[in-house]
């Protein structure tokens, strides 16, 4: 074991990281609620195909939509209960998806696997497949497609950095279940035959640095207080000193890196014989009345949530599902948990700035800070007027979409959204191209 500060990098940002809200509250179980919707696509890669019908009882734990492809994850029930219907729903994003909608009769019974017959690498890995486990730091890649690269790595590195502003649910995991994780690091270390393990923490959570310490082979990095440090790309060089070319992932440095919920639940999978079922939320911002660090089954209502957490106060100006960097703004609660949600937070207006954009003004402000060492008023111009091909000379497919652009820009443009939609048409064209 060694623990050691991590190199920081010269970009980036320093926000407030408004973590006090729930920095100290223990992750309280959300009751299963009346009904869930299931969402058959939680993940990248193809939607899982539907394998129950309607009026089909099912029990928690039951697969209700199987994998379709290499690129894809099996789905599982939550709760036990009816099936009362197999819908499109249109999510947060504007997408039309297939949701499994599951009345609960809270009778509890729970499916789990059988023991795994071996601790053998490629065990561990099917294992890891069939409970439907993906990064669940936001990314929601199939966390058994990362686990079987093409090249041997010779890191793995365990993502604690939890930069994102109100988001606590990974610090107090680290606090309340060190050992779960700790055993998830060692069977992911064993599935990709890795013996250096490092974890990167914030410095701005000392508890969870010390409760990691006690673990001979576990690397501890302190990471500066930096966005986005949890970034894998600069996270990677703060902490081997590595640098993903443009255009690059990590294995093609050598390093895999997995997030906290992601080994608590192939721990889970793999010790306990349990599908994932539930994720763990901040809900936070002033805009709540209790703020809280939740477990909810999968599929729960954003507004029972809310609910749950004492309402909303009538000050809320802004609902974002995630952080306030990355997380997505919502126009209402209708929506429901799916296995990368980290957070909902209702933001006050002396949190969130709702003025309309102005003018660029050329100051070069979110250039200076990106991250990624782009020009973000040049890929928005390119955008606004349908170049996309200008747009991607300047980079747009490198932004990692981290917000820092918009977050500093005196004129309030709506920069990210518009490097995603310019990414989005970027994709359309080349597959058209094809
Ligand atoms: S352009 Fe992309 S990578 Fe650069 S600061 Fe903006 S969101 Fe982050
Ligand atoms: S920070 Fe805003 S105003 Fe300044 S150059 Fe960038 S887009 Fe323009």
């Amino acid at each position: 074991m060694s623990i050691r500060k991590a190199k920081g990098y010269r970009y980036g940002i320093h926000i407030p990281d408004m973590k006090d809200l729930t920095k100290d509250k223990p992750i309280e179980q959300f009751p299963a609620p009346k009904k869930v919707y299931i969402s058959l696509s939680q993940h990248i890669g193809a939607p899982a195909n539907a394998c129950v019908e309607v009026g089909e009882y099912v029990k928690k734990g039951q697969l209700i939509g199987k994998e379709n492809g290499v690129v894809s994850a099996n789905v599982y029930s939550s709760v036990c209960g009816t099936i009362v219907a197999i819908e499109d729903i249109v999510n947060d994003m504007g997408q039309k998806q297939k949701y499994v909608v599951i009345e609960n009769d809270f009778s509890n019974e729970e499916i789990l696997f059988d023991n795994i017959k071996d601790f053998e690498p490629s065990t561990l890995i099917a294992r890891i497949r069939e409970a439907g486990i993906v990064g669940l730091g936001g990314a929601g890649f199939p966390t058994a497609v990362k686990l079987t690269p093409k090249n041997q790595l010779e890191y793995l590195i365990i993502n604690g950095a939890e930069c994102e502003p109100y988001l606590n649910c990974d610090n107090r995991l680290m606090l309340e279940r060190t050992d779960d994780i700790y055993k998830g690091i060692c069977y992911v270390a064993k599935a990709l035959n890795i013996t250096k393990i490092i974890i990167g923490i914030e410095a701005n959570k000392p508890e969870a640095i010390h409760a990691f310490k006690c673990f001979n082979d576990l690397d501890v990095a302190i990471l500066k207080k930096q966005y986005p440090m949890g970034s894998e790309k600069h996270l990677i060089y703060c902490t081997t000193g590595r640098k993903v070319p443009v255009g690059k992932m990590p294995f093609d440095v050598g390093v895999c890196v997995q997030n906290i919920k992601t080994m608590i639940a192939c721990y889970e999978a793999i010790d306990l014989n349990k599908p994932l079922t539930e994720g763990v939320l901040t809900v936070s911002g002033n805009g709540v009345n209790e703020p809280k660090n939740l477990k909810v089954p999968l599929g729960t209502s954003f507004n029972e949530i809310v609910e749950f957490c004492g309402g909303a106060k009538d000050n809320v100006v802004k609902v974002i599902a995630g952080g306030p960097m990355m997380g997505r703004a919502l126009i209402g609660l209708n929506q429901f948990t799916r296995k990368t949600d980290s957070g909902i937070l209702l933001l006050t207006n002396t949190e969130a700035n709702t003025n309309e954009p102005t003018n660029c003004i050329n100051c070069a402000k979110c250039a200076n800070n990106c991250p990624m060492r782009l020009m973000p008023m040049f890929i928005e111009q390119f955008t606004l007027i349908g170049d996309y091909k200008s747009a991607e000379k300047y980079g747009a497919m490198n932004c990692i979409e981290c917000g820092s652009c918009s977050f500093n820009c005196p004129a309030r443009r709506t920069l990210v959204q518009s490097i995603q939609t310019a990414k989005a048409k970027i994709k359309e064209m080349k597959q058209n191209a094809k």
